[in-house]
């Protein structure tokens, strides 16, 4: 999949369509999921482009896709999710329901979320 610089994760990087900000350093933005799907849904943006979402990663990719990782799990710490646990999910392709074409990983709390996975 060709990486589409005006997709929507894309323009509220460079903020050109409103959000909100949860967190933010030089690699990554964390935003609120404007439909939650859980009590607390958000999720990490790397500011990277070219990735559409996982299938398109590399081996060279791995260091700031682990920083990202971690990033979520401290976001998920400030939003208090750690005691009763979170789920982090990255989406890919139809049958996972991506509707945005630039990498990014959803941070789930607030509720029970069993089954699935
Ligand atoms: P995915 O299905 O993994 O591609 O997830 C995309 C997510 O982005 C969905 O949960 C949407 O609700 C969310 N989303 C779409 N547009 C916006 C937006 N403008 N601000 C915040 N979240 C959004």
């Amino acid at each position: 999949m060709a990486y589409d610089p005006e997709n929507i994760f894309a323009r509220i990087l460079r903020d050109e369509i409103p959000s909100t900000r949860v967190y933010e350093d030089d690699e990554f933005v964390a935003i609120r999921d404007v439909a939650p799907a859980a009590p607390t849904h958000i999720l990490v943006l790397p500011r990277h482009e070219g990735v559409t979402g996982p299938a398109d990663l590399e081996q060279a990719d791995a260091p700031w896709v682990g920083r990202m990782v971690v990033v979520a799990t401290q976001v998920a710490r400030e939003q208090g999710l750690d005691a009763d646990g979170y789920r982090l999910v990255m989406n890919w392709g139809r049958d996972a329901g991506q509707t945005v074409p630039h990498l990014h990983l959803h941070i789930l709390g607030g509720r029970p979320m069993l089954g699935l996975a």
